[in-house]
């Protein structure tokens, strides 16, 4: 079998087929660790946290830049990466990717990109990715389930949900409390944890028992508790309900309940 000639303006969807093949044995293999930014979601956080065992300062300290986008108010959060080649501090001389199992989601398409439409795209060409000059076809669909990409896609669309809320554009850039509030509801969960459980949040918020449970213990559910407070916070949208008792202490007696009479 020969490989189809690569084009590079070819759009894809999941049921289609490309050709690529990766293994430790090319030579290539994990040069494409070395001199490119790779941007991590809350969910790609989590799970890295995870397989390193790490809390949320350390992590973020040791292995991150944590940055404002332009022009915008989301957070920007991408691997630091370490010495002249700029190479992935995940990477080991020895044994490749030494958090394979919880390798972020970019780690997990390339050399593909997800575009918003749902459609594919290649990031890059065979010169970057030798891979790709393969005869071996891989259908996208099937390709995306040995990657184990399916639980990142449905935390990255939650995220989305945020990202690309159309209000968002309409948030006051000069405003850093904006910046932080997001950082620290989906990816600074340590800190969020604190404050769902140790401030007045679940006072003033009606959550339900299984909400709060789940939350207390898995970090997906805070996440997921995180992103719906700023669907409120910031969108104004009815994902969380204030307490009756809190709305009616803000409001004060009833127009015309003068106490002085
Ligand atoms: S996380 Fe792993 S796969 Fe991704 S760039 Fe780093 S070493 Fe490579
Ligand atoms: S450059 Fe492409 S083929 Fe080579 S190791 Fe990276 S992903 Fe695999």
């Amino acid at each position: 079998m020969t490989a189809t000639k690569f084009d590079a303006t070819r759009v894809m969807d999941l049921e289609d087929a490309f050709d690529f093949e990766c293994h430790p044995g090319l030579e290539c293999f994990t040069t494409c660790c070395r001199d490119v930014n790779i941007f991590l979601a809350p969910y790609d956080v989590i799970r890295l946290r995870h397989g390193l065992d790490l809390g949320s300062d350390e992590f973020f300290e040791k292995y991150t830049h944590v940055l404002t986008k332009p022009g915008g108010v989301l957070p920007l959060v991408t691997i630091k990466m370490t010495g002249e080649d700029k190479t992935c501090p995940f990477l080991s001389p020895d044994e490749g990717c030494r958090v394979y199992d919880h390798r972020p989601w970019s780690c997990r398409l390339f050399p593909l990109n997800l575009e918003e439409s749902g459609q594919f795209t290649y990031l890059c060409g065979p010169e970057r990715c030798p891979g790709l000059d393969s005869p071996n076809r891989e259908r996208i669909h099937r390709w995306l389930v040995d990657q184990g990409a399916a639980e990142y896609q449905d935390n990255h669309l939650l995220y989305s949900e945020v990202t690309s809320h159309p209000k968002l554009g309409r948030l006051d850039v000069a405003n850093p409390a904006i910046t932080k509030m997001i950082f620290l509801a989906t990816y600074d969960l340590d800190r969020f944890k604190d404050f769902v459980f140790q401030s007045s949040f679940l006072q003033k918020f009606d959550v339900s028992e299984e909400t709060v449970f789940k939350a207390l213990r898995y970090e997906v559910d805070l996440l997921k508790l995180g992103l719906d407070w700023i669907k409120f916070g910031l969108f104004g949208e009815p994902t969380l309900k204030i307490k009756p008792e809190v709305v009616a202490r803000h409001q004060g007696p009833p127009e015309g309940d003068d106490e002085s009479s």
